[in-house]
């Protein structure tokens, strides 16, 4: 059984390897005591408290935070305390546990950032953890019925602590929804919007909400539009020099492969893995057929990892 260090550095390594900072929430999250679902529902200000840690033994907290701290302090990484507030329109500060002391919330609040990035990389890296989240809209499910005017139902709510508010009470009903599935659409009329909101559903089979698009100002759209469709023919070059350069490097890794297998010996050959009966045997198309599917695994591989919290992932449904 490895120790609370081993299983606290391996979390720790995990999360580097995505963001280079690491934080004690990434660290809960690879022990597996917070589930991306607790972290969403405490983000949007429907918990008042982080709950799975209000429910560990008396030092067990402590612990992690210390071995978090040593881990690292002795490679060199600078502490940063990080801004924590709710996706609410209040924006109020959030509490990890409902009784701890300031000094224990300060901790919790503190990310270690690599000493590998250079001072400008840093700063880069404080300021997108320390950005307020967006604000969160919610595509129900369920009838629903506003708690401030009493108009039943409507497409999108926003969760109060006193319960939904329809657009209009919510001082959102000027914003247009763009569906997700364009990512520079989105980008590029986020950027432009004074005021914007994330709309997610929940998913009944994924038990978490999932995006479904952005609110921004009307203004914002068109402009946004405006800008992908005067750089079109620029972009789909570039999708299209991307997606080149990746199968250059598919082939690359693949001949790379082929000739490491090649020059193992016999008994090291007999554990590579077996042709397929339907592979043609003829060298040529055998190659191309073990070439085509390394190629498949490798680009299956190389995917990036998101980390949806609040569900990053999109659904197609336009185009600009
Ligand atoms: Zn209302």
């Amino acid at each position: 059984m490895p120790s609370i260090e081993q299983r606290v550095a391996a979390a720790a390594e995990a999360a580097l390897g995505r963001d280079k900072s690491v934080s004690p929430l990434d660290v809960f999250g690879g022990l597996g005591w917070v589930t991306a679902n607790h972290e969403d529902r405490w983000r949007q200000g429907r918990d008042a408290y982080l709950l799975p840690l209000e429910a560990l033994r008396p030092g067990k907290l402590a612990g992690v935070l210390d071995a978090l701290r040593r881990w690292a302090e002795s490679r060199g990484f600078q502490p940063s305390e990080t801004a924590y507030v709710s996706a609410t329109r209040d924006r109020r500060p959030l509490r990890f546990l409902a009784a701890a002391g300031e000094d224990v919330e300060c901790a919790l609040r503190t990310h270690w950032i690599s000493p590998d990035l250079t001072e400008t990389q840093r700063e880069r890296v404080v300021e997108r953890q320390n950005r307020p989240p967006d604000l969160l809209v919610i595509m129900p499910l369920k009838d629903w019925t506003c708690t401030d005017c009493g108009v039943e139902g409507g497409d999108l709510l926003v969760m109060e602590d006193a319960g939904p508010l329809c657009l209009t009470c919510a001082d959102l009903d000027h914003l247009v929804l763009l569906p997700a599935g364009d990512a520079t659409l989105t980008r590029r009329a986020k950027k432009a919007s004074g005021l914007s909101a994330v709309v997610v559903q929940w998913n009944r089979s994924r038990k978490r909400y999932q995006r479904r698009g952005i609110l921004v100002e009307d203004g914002a759209l068109e402009q946004a539009e405006a800008s992908c469709l005067a750089d079109e023919e620029v972009r789909r070059r570039q999708r299209e020099r991307g997606r080149e350069r990746r199968a250059r490097q598919d082939a690359e890794l693949t001949s790379r492969m082929v000739a490491e297998i090649a020059g193992c010996s016999p008994a090291a050959r007999s554990h590579a893995p077996k042709r397929s009966p339907r592979t043609p045997r003829c060298g040529g198309a055998a190659a191309s057929g073990g070439a085509r599917r390394d190629e498949r695994s490798t680009r299956l591989r190389s995917r990036p990892r998101s980390s949806p919290r609040c569900g990053t992932r999109t659904r197609p449904t336009t185009s600009c």
